[in-house]
């Protein structure tokens, strides 16, 4: 399958991840390189490639993916201090796995504007 990315493997347990969190939507897994005390990346079970395939038709999914995020965010401990969130689309933004995924970064001071 063309669109076959490392995370649909991942996914599949294919390859071997360190899971954190995983419910009937999303499957949360650190970072292999993190870039923060705390990194997770949430996947979702239903795939896009990138925010810019998202569509009207897909907000309970999108809803399902973000509450994902939320409750990842609340097992990591995160919920109180806060964390970032980012969705990195398109060339511009260095998005290197084709499968749409929510960096949390957590667990120290971030700073504005990001690199
Ligand atoms: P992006 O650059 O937004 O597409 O993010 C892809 C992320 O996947 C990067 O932060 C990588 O460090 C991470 N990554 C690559 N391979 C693995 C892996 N096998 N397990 C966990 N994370 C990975």
């Amino acid at each position: 399958m063309s669109d076959d990315t490392l995370f649909d493997k991942i996914l599949r347990k294919e390859i071997p991840a360190e899971v954190v969190y995983e419910d009937d939507h999303v499957l949360a897994f650190n970072d292999i390189n993190p870039q923060a005390p705390v990194h997770v990346l949430v996947v979702p079970k239903a795939r896009f490639r990138n925010v810019t395939e998202l569509k009207d038709g897909d907000a309970e999914t999108v809803g399902h993916f973000m509450i994902g995020v939320s409750h990842v965010a609340a097992e990591l401990g995160l919920s109180e201090r806060g964390f970032r969130v980012v969705f990195n689309t398109g060339p511009d933004a260095l998005q290197t796995v084709e499968y749409i995924h929510a960096h949390i970064l957590g667990g120290r001071g971030m700073e504005w504007p990001p690199g």
